[in-house]
């Protein structure tokens, strides 16, 4: 089956279109570099997202933290992601790049802190 994907590793976007009809020999063309055959392979196979959220603070200056993964874990663990994430609390103070939840979902992944909270 051909697909067309747009590349998100970087401004140029490029327009790939992939056929994986051969599960064995898939084929990109439309990527500039190599990391548009990287992508759109992983894209058809085994599709990974960054997942954002925010959890409440305890005894911060700021009442939430932004958080995200800190690399893509499966597509099919967002929601499980999410519902970890939600019941998720920090407690002040909260650096960024600080570990929220470590191994979210058992995906190897950490859920990281994008903002800080001090200590009140
Ligand atoms: S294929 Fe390469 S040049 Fe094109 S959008 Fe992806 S990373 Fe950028």
């Amino acid at each position: 089956m051909v697909k067309q994907l747009i590349c998100i590793n970087c401004p140029l976007g490029c327009h790939l279109e992939v056929d994986d009809s051969d599960k064995e020999n898939i084929k990109v063309t439309g990527n500039t570099c190599p990391r548009g055959k990287v992508y759109a392979i992983s894209e058809v196979t085994a599709p990974k997202r960054v997942v954002t959220g925010s959890v409440p603070v305890a005894n911060g200056d700021v009442l939430r933290v932004s958080v995200k993964t800190a690399s893509p874990i499966p597509k099919e663990k967002i929601f499980d992601c999410l519902r970890e994430i939600k019941a998720t609390r920090a407690v002040a103070p909260v650096h960024i790049g600080d570990v929220i939840c470590s191994n979210v979902c058992n995906t190897g992944v950490d859920v990281v802190a994008t903002r800080n909270a001090n200590k009140i």
